[in-house]
């Protein structure tokens, strides 16, 4: 537990070539055992972390301006979940729901019908992954409407399982030679206003026009949208548009599902990414940011929905484990207690300001976009809107090699996106963004 453990303080510190040498042994180590399959952004091997900060086994300190993808919202080592977590261990580990059930299940049910938009009765299924939560809301929207086909959208990331697989947009890593994949999947145009210059309303018309003549809206049974893209590239829709796909799926029976699994969960200033258009989804789905970096995962929805599957419809063996959910538990409750809202709405403003500061002095920002903290910048070849993968590769190195955590995304790779845990402090968000601005300037 870090109680015993001396604290690791609050500054990126690099101390030995990156990766160091304890890094490169173990990399080694895994390349004869772990599948070439898996990737990694930064084979530097992590032993510990506290707030914003993770430790590798060299003593180097990394400030992770990436929270693992939007998991660790909390930060690292979060003592309210180390406690919620070890009690829960010692407590029980596992009866599964469907054998013998547990309050901790019923009551993070309760949280996410408080916390999530609509003022009606809602219920909800816990899972492990959010590739599982968004087959389930499939399932759910299928059974309940008697449709089958599903609408994604391009640049759309929903994971890596073969239902998901056929739903996420971009082939290579994720879809190459691992089909065939699931059918009644159809794919609707995104607003994306870097690119295609439409308003949310325009958008929306080209969306909807497309289903209507190649599904039918009377097919459909649900359309699938994250409010803000996650691995697509932050691609933010322009105003207006979601809340005309809400309004045209309420129009014609289908199932509106908001897929808040990275947006969600305080981290674009709000609860969940719909609530800045005050769009009210029939389901939704949330993982990564719920559970402190346990594996948790939900489909959230009305009721009438969620309630239409026949009993044993929804399950598995693991979903909603008791450990997972009182991490959740107590990661809801930090949540609160430190209005971490009103924290990623702050950390928007300095990384809008900066991000903007960035791309006035470098041609290769082409567009600067998200909410919250939930922001990125798209590189482009200078002058043109041609996407520039090769300088978000460098700008990730060198922030690397300087000891700050950034990943990159979008169908093209082209963007750097930036998600900090909500708890990082002001200081070390400037500073992590100074080592990006110096990566920007050495890539110009
Ligand atoms: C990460 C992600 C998923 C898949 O979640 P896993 O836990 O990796 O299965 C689905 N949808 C969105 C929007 C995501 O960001």
């Amino acid at each position: 537990m870090s109680s015993s453990q001396p604290p690791i303080g609050t500054e990126r510190k690099v101390v030995t070539e990156l990766p160091g040498p304890k890094s490169r042994a173990l990399h080694e180590r895994r390349r004869q055992v772990v599948s070439a399959g898996l990737s990694t952004g930064f084979p530097v091997y992590i032993e510990r972390g506290e707030g914003a900060i993770l430790l590798d086994v060299d003593g180097n300190q990394f400030l992770d301006l990436g929270s693992g993808i939007a998991v660790t919202s909390i930060g690292h080592a979060v003592p309210a979940v180390i406690e919620a977590v070890s009690q829960q261990v010692a407590d029980f580990t596992h009866t599964c729901f469907m054998v013998v059930p547990y309050e901790e299940y019923v009551e993070v049910c309760e949280e996410l019908a408080a916390l999530t938009p609509g003022d009606f009765p809602k219920t909800t299924a816990l899972f492990n992954s959010g590739s599982e939560a968004v087959e389930n809301a499939v399932k759910v929207a299928r059974l309940a409407t008697g449709r089958q086909a599903i609408v994604a959208f391009d640049h759309a990331y929903h994971g890596r399982t073969n239902l998901t697989m056929a739903l996420t947009a971009k082939n290579m890593p994720y879809k190459e030679h691992f089909g065939p994949f699931a059918p009644e999947v159809y794919r609707a145009p995104m607003s994306y206003p870097y690119r295609d210059g439409l308003s949310g309303a325009e958008a929306a018309q080209r969306a909807i026009a497309a289903i209507e003549s190649q599904v039918g809206a009377h097919n459909v049974a649900g359309l699938l949208i994250e409010p803000i893209q996650g691995e697509g590239g932050f691609v933010v829709p322009a105003d207006g548009f979601l809340p005309a796909l809400s309004a045209w799926a309420a129009a014609h029976g289908v199932v509106f599902i908001a897929d808040e699994i990275q947006a969600g969960f305080c981290r674009t200033g709000d609860w969940f990414a719909v609530n800045h258009e005050g769009v009210i989804p029939d389901l939704v789905t949330t993982a990564k940011g719920l559970a402190g970096g346990l594996p948790l995962a939900a489909v959230t929805g009305r009721a009438e929905l969620m309630n239409a599957v026949h009993e044993g419809g929804l399950g598995g063996t693991y979903g909603g484990n008791p450990v997972a959910a009182a991490a959740a538990l107590a990661t809801i409750r930090t949540m609160r207690e430190l209005d971490l809202p009103a924290k990623a709405r702050a950390i928007g403003e300095t990384l809008s300001t900066r991000l903007h500061a960035i791309a006035a002095e470098s041609p290769l920002v082409g567009d600067v976009r998200g909410r919250g903290a939930m922001m990125a910048i798209e590189l482009v070849t200078p002058g043109t809107t041609e996407p520039n993968a090769a300088a978000a590769k460098a700008v990730v190195a060198y922030c690397n090699q300087n000891g700050v955590l950034a990943l990159s995304c979008g169908t093209y790779g082209n963007v750097i996106r930036l998600l900090p845990p909500l708890v990082i402090t002001d200081a070390q968000l400037r500073d992590g963004l100074d080592v990006l601005a110096e990566a920007v300037r050495a890539a110009s």
